[in-house]
């Protein structure tokens, strides 16, 4: 057996598939330690630099003392605590929906629900650069999937006309999308998506992972941003990214909340999040719904401004970010170990950018995936936009 996961490895190493953990002996933070070495962090999700913001640390802190660590059941047994109630009402009211759900992780959300919302005799239609977890969620569901090229409404027309003309009309359509694509940084045109899922009566799941927190007042995400709060059926989110902790939500109807404590496995089946991180997740959902939050926000736009600036200046291009707005910005480099070269460089060069490589995204479309925080301070950005200007020609040059 054990021969045959090492075969199994030495393959992933020859293709440059091979991956390793990485060990952080610090808090998150623009900056961090990694055994031995302190890098300027162009990597994290936690947008906003709530992961280690006195504010949350408090609250979690205080539920500890109240309410302990361990939640002791799962949600339906007895593992509804105080802060479960808060954070779900918190939610709801932040983004405007009837309710709110929240789960242990984002990925067990779209896992958990995506099967309730259809079964073996419906359709799933989901651009091609959808998440994993929507992914996985999709094949658990038993429906038949059709995957559009990315934010190709043609395609996804045709697929939900396919489905209206081959299926009996009981049958039900469902659209599954980002907001914001994690390894692009692109926005996916919503008021279409919108009116195809009205023309074809399919429902429309949304996932905002790496939406809220950045974009909208208050950091409410696209589907606010656009006013589009009452059109999407399913909005899905996390609150490990911006908002700084760990878990997952969903917010819609009340029904479909109802409907999901009902029949989400993933919820269901699994023990209820820590209380202190309900805690702590809704500080930081009142923290962005406060003017000092919203300041922040504003905060983390002009230094994503500035590195895009930056890199224009430099000559990188980040295709998805340039056209749309988001604190993604894809670097794309193609070859697998070219991207590990360069991400070894900039490391050696003080900056913790690693390779995003297949299965994250395809093979062949390696890159550097990176993100900037309202933590970052501007010199930050300019010392890395140099280094990758100086580094990348070389790696250029070499291959
Ligand atoms: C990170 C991510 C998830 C999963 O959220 P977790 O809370 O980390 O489990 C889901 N969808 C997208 C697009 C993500 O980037």
């Amino acid at each position: 057996m054990s021969d045959l996961f090492h075969q199994q490895l030495q393959a992933l190493r020859a293709q440059a598939l091979h991956r390793k953990l990485r060990e952080i002996g610090s808090a998150q933070g623009a900056e961090v330690d990694v055994v031995g070495q302190h890098l300027i962090n162009f990597s994290s999700n936690d947008y906003l630099g709530l992961a280690n913001d006195p504010l949350l640390r408090e609250a979690a802190t205080a539920a500890i003392a109240e309410f302990g660590v361990g939640a002791g059941a799962s949600r339906l047994v007895s593992g509804t605590q105080s802060p479960h109630v808060r954070l779900e009402t918190a939610l709801a009211k932040w983004k405007g929906t009837p309710a709110a759900l929240c789960f242990s992780s984002g990925y067990a959300a779209a896992v958990g629900t995506i099967p309730t919302l259809v079964g073996k005799h419906d359709v799933i239609v989901l651009d091609k650069l959808c998440h994993a977890s929507l992914i996985d969620g999709a094949k658990l569901s038993g429906a038949t999937l059709r995957v559009f090229p990315h934010n190709h409404l043609g395609k996804l027309e045709s697929h939900l006309d396919w489905a209206r003309r081959e299926l009996p009309t009981d049958s039900r359509l469902l659209i599954l999308t980002e907001s914001v694509f994690s390894m692009d940084g692109d926005r996916a045109p919503l008021r279409e998506l919108v009116g195809l899922k009205k023309r074809f009566g399919a429902m429309l799941f949304v996932d905002e992972a790496h939406a809220v927190g950045v974009i909208c007042a208050n950091g409410r995400g696209l589907v606010a941003e656009e006013n589009l709060t009452r059109e999407v059926d399913v909005q899905m989110g996390t609150l490990s990214k911006a908002l700084g902790v760990s878990g997952g939500y969903i917010c819609g109807s009340r029904s479909l909340v109802e409907w999901l404590v009902n029949r989400a496995r993933s919820f269901i089946f699994s023990t209820a999040p820590p209380p202190a991180l309900a805690a702590a997740a809704t500080a930081a959902i009142e923290f962005l719904a406060s003017d000092a939050g919203e300041q922040r926000r504003l905060t983390l736009w002009r230094r994503i401004e500035s590195l895009r600036h930056r890199l224009t200046e430099q000559s990188v291009a980040t295709p998805g970010a340039t056209v749309n707005g988001s604190a993604i910005h894809p670097v794309i480099v193609g070859d697998e170990q070219a991207a590990i070269d360069l991400s070894r460089a900039l490391q050696a060069a003080g900056f913790l950018v690693p390779a995003i490589r297949y299965p994250t995204v395809a093979k062949g479309a390696a890159r550097l995936r990176i993100t900037v925080t309202a933590t970052h301070q501007e010199q930050q950005i300019r010392q890395f936009a140099e280094a990758l200007a100086r580094l990348r020609p070389e790696l250029a040059s070499a291959a």
